[in-house]
C-alpha cells in the first residue's frame, strides 16, 4: 500500500521502518528534519507526504501535533484525496479526536484511532497491541498494515474509543508502577533486599506486566526513556480531563498526577516515568539497589 507515515520518534521510527519491511511504498515526514527511514521516501511535508497516500498514519506526541500536522500550514487536509484512510497512533484527547475525524470525513476521508500499549521494544519487534475506534470495514482494509507493526488489534467501538481506552490502560499503568515504587521505597527503608522481593511479588497475586518490564531496568538504574514521565504525565493530564469532562472523580490518579508534576519539576521529564521512583527515595532518604 502507499502510506504517508508522519512522526519519527521513539515509536514511529520503528513503526515506520515496519511497514517498509513489509513491502509497503512508504512515504516519512518528521518536524525536525534530520530523520529519515532506510527504503522510504523523506516529504517535505505532511501535505507532501499524504498527496498520493492511501493511508496517513501518524504518531506524534499529543493532541496539539496531531491538530498541527493534520491542519496546520502544509498540514495533511490540503492534499489529501477522497477515500483516503487515516490512522491515529498517537495517545490524544478522545473528545479532540472525534472532532479532527468529522471535520475530515466531510472531506470524503476515513478515519481511525489507533493508539498502541507496548512501548520502544515491543514497536522494534513489530509486536505492538492496538487498541482501535472505527468502522470494520475501514479497519479490514488496515489489516495488513497492523500486521506489520504489532501483534493485536482491539476494536473498542467507534472513532475515539480507542483514545478512550488507552487513558483507561495508562491509567492503571500509572497507577501500579506507583504502588510498585512506594513498595520498593518502603522495603529499601526497612531493610528488605530487592533481589529477595522481586521473585516474591511475582510468585504471588501482586505479579504484574509492569513489575516484569520495569525491574530490570531499575536495578540497572537505567532510566533513559522507553515512555518518557512527559508522556505519561500528559496521558494523566488527559485521563483527567476526560473523567472531569465526564464528572468522574478519580483522587488516586490526582495524587499521582502531583508526583509526575514534581518529577517534571525536578527535572526528570525526558528521562522514562521509572524515574519518579528517584523522587520517593529523595523523600526517603534511600536508594533502591540490586547486588549486581
Ligand atoms: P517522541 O519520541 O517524543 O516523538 C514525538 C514525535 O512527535 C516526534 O516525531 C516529534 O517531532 C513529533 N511532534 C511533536 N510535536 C509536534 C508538532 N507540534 N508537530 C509535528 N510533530 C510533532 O514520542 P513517542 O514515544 O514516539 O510517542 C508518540 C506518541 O505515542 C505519543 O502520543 C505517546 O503518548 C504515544 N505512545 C508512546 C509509547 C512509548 O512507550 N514511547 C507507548 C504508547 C504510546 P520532533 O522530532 O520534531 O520533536
Amino acid at each position: 500500500m502507499r502510506v504517508a507515515f508522519l512522526g519519527l520518534g521513539i515509536m514511529g521510527g520503528p513503526m515506520a521502518a515496519n511497514l517498509v519491511k513489509a513491502g509497503n511504498e512508504v512515504a516519512v515526514w518528521n518536524r525536525t528534519p534530520g530523520k529519515n527511514i532506510e527504503g522510504a521516501r523523506v516529504a517535505e511535508s505532511p501535505a507532501d507526504a499524504a498527496r498520493d497516500a492511501e493511508v496517513v498514519w501518524m504518531c506524534v506526541s499529543d493532541t496539539k501535533a496531531v491538530e498541527a500536522v493534520l491542519f496546520g500550514p502544509q498540514g495533511v487536509e490540503s492534499t489529501i484525496g477522497s477515500g483516503a484512510i487515516v490512522v491515529d497512533s498517537s495517545t490524544i484527547s478522545p473528545s479532540a479526536e472525534l472532532q479532527f475525524a468529522e471535520r475530515l470525513r466531510a472531506k470524503g476521508v476515513e478515519y481511525v484511532d489507533a493508539p498502541v500499549t507496548g512501548s520502544k521494544v515491543a514497536a522494534q519487534a513489530g509486536s505492538l497491541i492496538f487498541m482501535v475506534g472505527g468502522d470494520e470495514a475501514v479497519l479490514a482494509k488496515l489489516e495488513p498494515l497492523f500486521q506489520a507493526m504489532g501483534k493485536q488489534v482491539f476494536r473498542m467501538g467507534e472513532t475515539s474509543k480507542g483514545q478512550a481506552a488507552k487513558l483507561v490502560m495508562n491509567l492503571q499503568i500509572a497507577l501500579i508502577y506507583e504502588g510498585f515504587a512506594e513498595a520498593l521505597t518502603l522495603a529499601a527503608k526497612l531493610g528488605v533486599n530487592v533481589d529477595r522481593l522481586l521473585p516474591l511479588i511475582q510468585a504471588s497475586m501482586v505479579k504484574s506486566g509492569v513489575v516484569e518490564y520495569k525491574a530490570p531496568f531499575i536495578l540497572k538504574r537505567d532510566f533513559t526513556p522507553n515512555f518518557p514521565l512527559r508522556l505519561m504525565l500528559k496521558d494523566i493530564r488527559l485521563a483527567l480531563d476526560a473523567a472531569k469532562e465526564a464528572r468522574v472523580k478519580l483522587p488516586a490518579l490526582e495524587t499521582v498526577q502531583d508526583v509526575y508534576e514534581m518529577a517534571a519539576e525536578d527535572g526528570h521529564e525526558d528521562l522514562d516515568y521509572a524515574a519518579t521512583l528517584t523522587l520517593l527515595e529523595k523523600w526517603a532518604g534511600v536508594e533502591v539497589k540490586g547486588a549486581a
